[in-house]
């Protein structure tokens, strides 16, 4: 729809106001003005008469008609009044103007009617003797109670036509001039209106647009001003509501995005409503495009469709185990229930992804420890159960045979012994490091160092080999010494085991800008690439037999890891089969 601009409503009826006001004035005065010019000149006229009455009614009675006519024709041009004199008869005896015997019978002219019935007669007509518009007044004029003549004193109204006529020209340049000042007034006052409501407009629009800061000029009428005030009132109103509401929702964003659990809201065609950092780091996809997304847009996985599929039709909470291949396998335990709005109607559900991956791995973890421990014990206590059985089978041994079944038995029992001795050393430095209880100190790296050589000496000398350290004594870590002495010196021994005899052996501590590192080299056997990621976990033996006759455990290493980590820092390995090994110890710089 064409809307009119409020100039345009304002601005004609203003002026059409204005002009018919002034006609409808104009009519009035005019005919007021006329009315009163007629009965002022029959006024006028009928003085006239009345004063001419006497003198005419005696020279009537004089019987002198010629005289009549000449006083007529004397009195009228001094009167600027036509006078005719009239007979019963309607004969003209006198006439200001014109020659009596030329002149009609007058008997029918309406004035002159009415006087000859006794009372003043008065017309306004055009007279076709003068070719003017004429007053008539007709008096009757008496001798001894009877209308002897008619007395009429007549005067052209054609000047009130004009004096009416120059009252037009004037009252037409007026309302000209007024119908101009109208525009004038017009304009004026429809811009004073309109000014605010633009101003009111703008700001109402700044609204619109979210600047709910700003604010209107509170100016003009008393309703524009109360009108700016609500308005402006209702902005800081929205504003705060607003406010709030951004508010609450980034402390919703921020409780959501800071948890560790996956929240995932989907509506009950299960298109996402919304979801958190966390699930979608689980469901290997972008927040913000799968906002609105259909669940199998984002994700193609049975088991979760199935999941929410059971959230959105059951009205009680669901629980259930769910398995992620995104990122890799990941177990997830989920938590779905119904969301409803607040008439109560259900329009999604809610699901809590909470990732279980570690737990699983650790329990698998575990459970793999407890087998490959009581696979380790199982080993010599077997051997030891079976020359035990041997011994008492009640057949006689020989002294030399009695002490080899012996000496087995002792062995195996010294083995479980260390497996067991690693086991505890283990646990404790792992739950040291867990509770934070590894003690820490200050303490000159060297002497750590000479420590670990000194525990193998013994064995590096019955396999010849020879030792090299290299460490400066200017190099000090935060550490605990007793533990580091024992990682090193679990290095050097696997680093003495797994050479060949005569073989060198090299310790090497070096400092950089964020760390510490203390290497151990050795140019033994090295070990394949494929076990280097395996080689720190518990148990882990690239030659299991190998090892077991070299009195390992499969636990060093791990035990060189959890010393390491306690430390605050971590174990690496390198290294090339055939031509040795480099087991490093990292440790933070002071
Ligand atoms: P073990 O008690 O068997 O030595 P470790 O945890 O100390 O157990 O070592 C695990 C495995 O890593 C060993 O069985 C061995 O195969 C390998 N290994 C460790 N150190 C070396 C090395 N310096 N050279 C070659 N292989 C090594």
């Amino acid at each position: 729809m064409m809307r009119k601009r409020l100039f345009w409503r304002i601005f004609p009826p203003l002026v059409i106001i204005t002009i018919v006001s002034l006609a409808a004035l104009t009519w009035y005065a005019s005919t007021a003005l006329r009315q009163f010019h007629l009965d002022h000149v029959a006024l006028d006229l009928e003085a006239q008469a009345h004063l001419l009455t006497p003198q005419m009614s005696d020279l009537l009675d004089d019987g002198n008609p010629a005289r009549l006519d000449s006083l007529s024709k004397q009195l009228g041009s001094r009167a600027g009044t036509r006078l005719t004199i009239i007979l019963p008869s309607g004969r003209v005896i006198g006439d200001s103007e014109e020659a009596p015997e030329t002149m009609d019978d007058h008997r029918d002219r309406p004035e002159v009617r009415a006087a000859l019935a006794g009372a003043i007669g008065r017309s306004v007509r055009f007279s076709h003797t003068l070719q003017k518009t004429h007053m008539y007044v007709a008096l009757p004029v008496r001798s001894d109670g009877k209308v002897i003549c008619v007395l009429r004193t007549s005067r052209p109204v054609t000047s009130i036509r004009e004096t009416l006529r120059t009252l037009y020209d004037d009252l037409l340049l007026g309302s000209m001039v007024v119908a101009l000042l109208a525009v004038v007034a017009g304009i004026w006052v429809s811009r004073r209106i309109s000014r605010p409501l633009e101003e009111m407009k703008r700001g109402a629009e700044r609204f619109a647009r979210g600047d709910l800061d700003s604010r209107l000029p509170v100016y003009g009428t008393e309703e524009m001003a109360a009108l700016a005030e609500t308005m402006n009132q209702m902005a800081a109103e929205l504003n705060d509501r607003i406010q709030k509401a951004v508010q609450q929702r980034n402390e919703l964003e921020a409780v959501l995005s800071s948890m560790v659990e996956g929240v995932l809201a989907v509506d009950n065609e299960q298109r996402i409503i919304s979801m958190n950092e966390a699930a979608a780091r689980l469901l290997g996809t972008n927040r913000d495009r799968a906002q609105g997304q259909h669940l199998l847009e984002v994700i193609r996985n049975a088991d979760l469709e199935r999941f929410i599929e059971k959230a959105l039709s059951s009205s009680e909470p669901v629980e259930g185990e769910v398995t992620l291949r995104s990122l890799g396998e990941r177990f997830v335990q989920a938590y779905g229930s119904i969301l409803t709005d607040s008439q109560g109607k259900e329009f999604g559900a809610l699901v809590v992804l909470n990732d279980i991956t570690k737990l699983r791995r650790l329990e698998g973890v575990r459970r793999e420890f407890v087998a490959n421990v009581s696979h380790e014990l199982r080993t010599p206590v077997t051997s030891i159960e079976g020359f035990i059985e041997t011994l008492l089978d009640g057949r006689s041994h020989t002294p030399e045979d009695t002490k080899r079944f012996l000496e087995i038995i002792s062995r195996h029992a010294d083995r479980l012994g260390t497996i067991i001795d690693d086991l505890l050393s283990l646990s404790r430095i792992e739950q040291e490091a867990e509770a934070g209880t590894v003690e820490l100190e200050e303490t000159q790296l060297e002497s750590i160092l000479l420590g670990a050589l000194q525990i193998c000496e013994v064995i590096a000398s019955e396999r010849q080999i020879e030792i090299q350290l290299i460490c400066s004594d200017r190099i000090n870590v935060r550490a605990n010494g007793a533990l580091l002495e024992e990682a090193v010196a679990n290095l050097m021994d696997n680093a003495i085991k797994y050479s060949d005899p005569g073989s060198p052996v090299t310790i090497e501590a070096s400092q950089s800008e964020d760390e510490v590192v203390i290497h151990v080299r050795d140019k033994g056997s090295g070990i394949e690439e494929e076990h280097l990621s395996r080689i720190f976990e518990r148990f882990y033996r690239v030659d299991k037999a190998r090892s077991r006759k070299l009195g390992g455990t499969g636990l060093g290493l791990s035990i060189v890891k959890h010393i390491a980590q306690a430390h605050g820092g971590s174990a690496a390995v390198e290294s090339i089969p055939g031509q040795g090994s480099v087991f490093s110890i990292h440790l933070p710089r002071l």
